[in-house]
């Protein structure tokens, strides 16, 4: 059996519209949660009551309730519950391969005392007031792709509250948050660090290794290479979202320069100055004194 919208307002289903605004509103100033801030039952209440006039005010809404009442797949559909939004923070690592949370989702259920028909034995049911549904904490497993960035969400269909009196449930909507990598900085679709290396490194060239989202990577720094010079890894960084394949990683170089040289070291690199003088500032002579 379903709650009666009819019996919620306290009013005869032949009743005119009129009647049914002026019961909906004498009920309303009674259990408006204005006057009955804390009385969560009240509060219950009130939504009821705002429910059965939202139906019956409605003349096209109320001739599908009388026609149809009795048939819950009908009114189900149209008590849909409402979409649930919970906030999860990530690691990196979790980003890279995907990962799967157990998240606690405060959510509407199906009373479980009146089978969610909102009474037990011809009376409203005291566990859930005649709504058919209880507040409760459920633990739900959510499986998060990898790829995810702080800001998206993910929409877990069917998850949400359900709806009253046997209505389906909403979706639950997770909302990411990542944490940042002291290494690893995410821009757009790639993945940006920071890879210092040796004057020695940068004049000869070298094979570094490197670690990567997926792993580690070995990055061939060619002779002569610039300080701030950039070397794409490709298929080394993150997914994208709904995407197998990494993208890629972006490694920029930052070339440490050693400082305190002692006699025999100032020496050898003298030498070194006089074999291979700077030429890379002579464009620059042009614009002395300001002009052009
Ligand atoms: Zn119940």
């Amino acid at each position: 059996m379903r709650r009666d919208y009819y019996a919620v307002l306290g009013v005869a289903a032949t009743a005119p519209p009129r009647e049914i605004r002026q019961a909906y509103r004498r009920l309303a100033r009674q259990y408006s949660p204005d006057v009955n801030f804390w009385d969560t039952t009240a509060r219950t209440l009130f939504e009821e009551i705002a429910e059965a006039y939202r139906i019956l005010s409605d003349a096209d809404a109320r001739s599908i309730y009388d026609r149809f009442g009795a048939r819950p797949d009908a009114l189900a559909a149209a008590r849909r519950g409402e979409d649930v939004h919970v906030a999860v923070e990530l690691g990196f690592s979790d980003v890279v391969r995907g990962t799967t949370v157990e998240l606690a989702v405060a959510r509407f259920s199906p009373c479980a005392v009146c089978d969610a028909r909102g009474r037990a034995d011809g009376d409203v049911c005291d566990a859930c007031v005649g709504r058919g549904v209880r507040r409760g904490l459920d633990r739900i497993r959510v499986a998060i792709p990898a790829g995810v960035d702080s800001g998206m969400q993910v929409r877990v269909a069917g998850q949400g509250s359900a709806g009253p009196f046997g209505g389906p449930r909403g979706d639950l909507l997770v909302s990411t948050r990542v944490i940042e990598h002291p290494f690893f900085i995410r821009k757009g679709e790639g993945i940006h660090c920071e890879l210092p290396i040796s004057v020695w490194e940068a004049l000869r060239g070298a094979r570094i290794r490197v670690p990567t989202p997926q792993g580690e990577a070995v990055l061939v720094v060619p002779p002569a290479t610039q300080a701030g010079q950039v070397f794409r890894l490709r298929g080394q960084g993150v997914p994208r979202p709904g995407d197998d394949a990494p993208g890629d990683l972006f490694v920029t170089v930052r070339v440490d320069v050693p400082g305190g040289l002692d006699a025999r070291s100032d020496e050898l690199v003298r030498e070194l100055e006089r074999l291979l003088p700077l030429t890379a500032r002579g464009d620059l002579e042009r614009y002395r004194g300001g002009t052009a």
